[in-house]
Formats: C-alpha cells, sequence, structure tokens
C-alpha cells in the first residue's frame, strides 16, 4: 500500500480482461494491489512494498513461499517426465503410498487438482454408495464452489436457518438436497437423520471449521457423527483440504482419533502448487477404478510437477520440527494479540489452534456460527486493513484466519505484535 503507481497499472489492466480483475471472488481487495514475488514469509507488490504473510494463499503455504526444496522436486520431475496422461506415473503411486502411510482413513487415494474437485467427488461417490441423494452440511462451513455446497458459509442473520447459496446459477434441486445445520449440534443431526433416514448419503464436516476462523468441534462431537452415519448407514466425509498436512501430517482425524469413511485433502499438502486428493475406505473407493461404476476423470490429475510438490512438502514435514515450530509461534502471536486487547481494553477473543490464528472482536465461548454473529465485523476489518497498511498482511475480510508458516520467525511475530499495539492503540472507539 502506499506507493500504488505499480499497483494501479496492473490493476487496470487485469480489469480490462479478467472479470473483476481476479481469479477467485475471494481474491479481490479494496485497494489496487498486483503481487509481483513471494519468498519465504513475505511477498511483495509491484511497487516494492513488503508484506509478512499470514493469508497463505488461504492456507497452502506452511513451508514458506518459494521453497527450495519443493522447488527442486518440481524442476527434477519436469526434467525428467511432463504430463502424458495415460496409465499411472511412478510418482503417483509413491504419492499415494506416502498419503496411505499418514492418513488413517486412507485405504485408498484418488488425485485430482482442488478442494471443489476433491468434496465433489466424495460427495457422487457417498451417492453412488448409498443410492441415497440428499446431504448434510453445517452453517459455517465452506467446501468448495459447486452446486452441492456452495451456500451457508458467511450468512447475515436473516439467512440463518434457511438455505443462503453463494452463487446465482446454482440448480434448485441441488439445493434442496442439501441440509445446512448448526455445527456442534448432534441434537440436530439426530433429529434429522431420524426424520429422513433413508435420504442421507453423507454428512461432510469441515473438521475444524476454518472458514470462519478457528472454531474447535466440540468433545464427542466428531465421534457422535461417527455413530450417528454409521447407525444410519450413511457416509462421514471429512473435509481436511486446510486442516490436513498443517495441523499433522495424518490430518485433524490423526489427532482426533475419529476414522471417516471418505477425507478431501489440498491446501498445504503441496506447499503452494495445485493439488487434491480423495482418500477413503477401499471399499468405497473401489467404486472409482474403471468399471466401477463412478465416473472419475480428470486431464491434470497427478500432474507431475504438482505430484512431485506434495512428495518433497511431506518430506519436509516428515523431517519433523516445522509443526511444531508453526505451533510455537502461533501460540507466541495468539497470546501475545490476547494481552495486547487486555491491556487496552480492548474486547476480543483469539482462537487458536496449531498454526492457525484467529482474532474474533467479541467475547467467547465460540462454539458455532451463530456464536460469531455477535463479532464487531466492523473492527474486525478495521483491525486487518490497518495491519496491512503497516506491511503485515491479514486478508482484509472478517473471520479469516490467519497462517503461520516453517518461513515464520521469532522476529517476525515480535514485529507482528509491535505493529498490533500501535494498531490497536489507536482504534476507533
Ligand atoms: N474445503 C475447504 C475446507 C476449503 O477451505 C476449501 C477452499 O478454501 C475448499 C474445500 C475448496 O478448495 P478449492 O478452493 O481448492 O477448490
Amino acid at each position: 500500500m502506499g506507493n500504488t503507481e505499480g499497483n494501479l497499472q496492473w490493476v487496470e489492466r487485469a480489469r480490462r480482461h479478467i472479470p473483476g480483475g481476479v481469479n477467485s471472488n475471494n481474491r479481490a481487495l479494496p485497494w489496487p494491489m498486483a503481487i509481483v514475488r513471494a519468498e519465504g514469509a513475505y511477498f511483495y507488490d509491484a511497487d516494492g512494498n513488503r508484506y509478512l504473510d499470514y493469508h497463505a494463499a488461504f492456507g497452502p503455504i506452511i513451508l514458506g513461499h518459494n521453497h527450495p526444496a519443493v522447488n527442486a522436486a518440481v524442476r527434477e520431475a519436469m526434467e525428467r517426465v511432463d504430463l502424458v496422461g495415460t496409465a499411472v506415473t511412478d510418482l503417483e503411486v509413491l504419492l499415494a503410498e506416502k498419503i496411505s502411510e499418514h492418513v488413517p482413513s486412507a485405504e485408498m487415494v484418488a488425485l485430482c487438482n482442488s478442494g471443489s474437485e476433491a468434496t465433489y467427488l466424495a460427495i457422487r461417490l457417498a451417492r453412488a454408495v448409498t443410492g441415497r441423494p440428499s446431504i448434510v452440511k453445517f452453517q459455517g462451513t465452506y467446501h468448495g464452489w459447486h452446486d452441492a455446497v456452495a451456500m451457508n458459509v458467511i450468512s447475515p442473520p436473516e439467512r440463518i436457518g434457511r438455505k443462503d447459496p453463494l452463487s446465482q446459477g446454482m440448480l434448485q434441486e441441488e439445493i434442496d438436497h442439501t441440509f445446512v445445520l448448526p455445527f456442534n449440534n448432534l441434537e440436530a443431526v439426530g433429529e434429522l437423520m431420524d426424520s429422513r433416514s433413508d435420504e442421507i448419503a453423507a454428512v461432510i464436516v469441515e473438521v475444524i471449521p476454518h472458514n470462519i476462523g478457528c472454531v474447535m468441534p466440540k468433545e464427542g462431537f466428531l465421534e457422535g457423527l461417527r455413530t450417528i452415519t454409521h447407525a444410519n448407514g450413511s457416509l462421514l466425509i471429512f473435509d481436511e483440504v486446510v486442516t490436513g498436512f498443517r495441523h499433522d501430517l495424518g490430518g485433524y482425524q490423526r489427532i482426533c482419533g475419529v476414522t471417516p469413511d471418505l477425507s478431501t485433502f489440498a491446501k498445504a499438502m503441496a506447499n503452494g502448487y495445485p493439488i487434491a486428493a480423495l482418500v477413503g475406505k477401499a471399499e468405497y473407493m473401489e467404486r472409482l477404478a474403471p468399471g466401477g461404476g463412478v465416473f472419475f476423470a480428470g486431464t491434470f490429475n497427478g500432474t507431475p510437477s504438482s505430484v512431485a510438490a506434495a512428495l518433497a512438502t511431506i518430506r519436509e514435514l516428515e523431517v519433523g520440527g516445522v509443526h511444531e515450530h508453526c505451533f510455537q509461534l502461533a501460540e507466541m502471536a495468539a497470546n501475545g494479540l490476547q494481552e495486547i486487547a487486555s491491556e487496552l481494553g480492548i474486547v476480543m477473543t483469539v482462537a487458536r489452534f496449531g498454526s492457525v490464528f484467529v482474532p474474533y472482536f467479541m467475547e467467547g465461548p465460540i462454539e458455532s456460527y451463530e456464536d460469531l454473529l455477535r463479532n464487531d465485523t466492523e473492527r474486525d476489518i478495521w483491525f486487518r486493513r490497518s495491519m496491512c497498511e503497516h506491511g503485515v498482511f491479514m486478508l482484509p475480510t472478517a473471520l479469516k484466519r490467519n497462517h503461520v508458516g516453517a518461513a515464520h520467525t521469532e522476529a517476525d511475530i515480535a514485529m507482528t505484535l509491535e505493529i498490533a499495539r500501535q494498531v490497536l492503540s489507536s482504534m476507533p472507539a
């Protein structure tokens, strides 16, 4: 921010040929910015302004931008084999084996290119396995942009308890087949299952709803979903697109000890390269095989550069120390912010799990999206924007999570806290 000449020029050109000047609705910013370089914990705009990055591209960047080991693995793969698109590559076999080794539910692995593709495939497979049409999702969770799930994420109060589609053009029939329930409310799930037991193919859940920051599942909630879905003959799908590899190599399922039927992974799996995986029980996953009845395809599935990036990222995470480093620094950031807010008499609840932290401008407790209606959106956005103005990039959208990666240092966190103190001290009443 500040000097905007270069940024303005790129953004003007972008707007001429790219709708809204961005290739995702979620990337729009309220000021002109074009990115030209990223390295380690920082990225740089077209005017040379440097930002300490807590956005991490919505989560993929766990090792730091432009990680040398990941880049080397990609280069090596590309010099040997690019996309051939028939049979299978050695790299895909190695990655499937690796994911199966780490992720408890991963008896088999299917590779695709994005989290949305993976959740789409999971739902199609669940419908095929059960012969049932409907799914359950929770208010506040995000599972991608396709019609079965693109609804009820950050909803205004009047849309809670009703359908809140994210887009025009979605098929009403598809929307009707998705039931939206409050997160952490097993009773609501049980009641729906009782009344529509033969309709529900699957329950899909963000194990920690990180799309509204960091709302933790209450003790027994995920276990309860496991019991209820099992009893009803429905599949349980854990969406670990954010949590997978970021919180643990085995996903949050390894931490919580609940094993779903199917799970989806993407983001931190390849440190920024486009790749995703649907994993799960072999008896279900086998249905994706040619002749298995559930059509699964994709020209770019298993692209060698992305698979090599995933293998290199997992190798770095296996060496150990990355998660511990990130968790420690995120804790330092979260505790520091909480202390500063208390000293200044600002109402704030900082939520954290692992490397993810989020300052909410409200009192706790926070157990569901409905609780977050108490968040002071204006203050939330003002704080984030002010941090960006000081070179600390926290996405200027309310409720969005911050990520700490391996490239962040203690000095980066200390600087963040110093700037946060300055910013919060001047926060309008
Ligand atoms: N699931 C979760 C939990 C996500 O956070 C996202 C994206 O933010 C998706 C699925 C969709 O992934 P993608 O944007 O790669 O399609």
